[in-house]
């Protein structure tokens, strides 16, 4: 499966250290600016978002977050109010090669990067690392598809 968001807002809460707004060019409408790489984009709130991204409020948590992320409390999830007009490095993004998921959805442990597993439940770190030991001598697809293995024959669902 390819990857999907799970609208967690975890990586657009830092992003207000890369983009800003450079310019109002009409209602809704804006020039933003990707402040390392110097892309600049067009963008739009969308309609639906338009309320929200004027009134909403943001979690305490999120410590510089992207000026368009909102967090949208009927749905219980993070929005990019301009999704639709979002510069090409955030379309490119993906945050995991690996998903694992509870029953109810919950992220418990995703693959980011190559070999490296990022676990969110602490009742499973002592048989992760047990486990990952014995599966260190695999090659990157063997070594993914153990983890799958892993987290599946506990019950999780796995997306790759
Ligand atoms: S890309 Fe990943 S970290 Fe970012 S909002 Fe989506 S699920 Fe969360
Ligand atoms: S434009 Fe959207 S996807 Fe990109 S950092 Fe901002 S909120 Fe996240």
């Amino acid at each position: 499966m390819s990857f999907f968001c799970q609208q967690c807002g975890e990586c657009c809460s830092v992003m207000g250290q890369v983009f800003s707004i450079r310019e109002e060019r009409g209602a809704f409408r804006f020039l933003f600016e990707n402040l390392y790489t110097g892309e600049e984009t067009e963008v739009e709130v969308s309609p639906p978002w338009r309320e929200l991204f004027s009134t909403g409020k943001n979690p305490s948590g999120w410590l510089n977050p992207c000026p368009f992320l909102r967090y949208d409390p009927a749905g219980g999830k993070a929005v990019c109010t301009i999704h639709a007009t979002r510069p090409a490095t955030c379309r490119d993004y993906g945050c995991w090669r690996v998903l694992v998921l509870d029953p109810s959805g919950f992220r418990v442990a995703r693959v980011m990067e190559k070999r490296y597993l990022h676990l969110a439940e602490p009742s499973l770190e002592r048989e992760w690392e047990v486990f990952r030991d014995t599966i260190d001598h695999l090659p990157d697809d063997a070594w993914d598809s153990a983890v799958a293995r892993f987290f599946r024959e506990r019950g999780y669902s796995v997306f790759r």
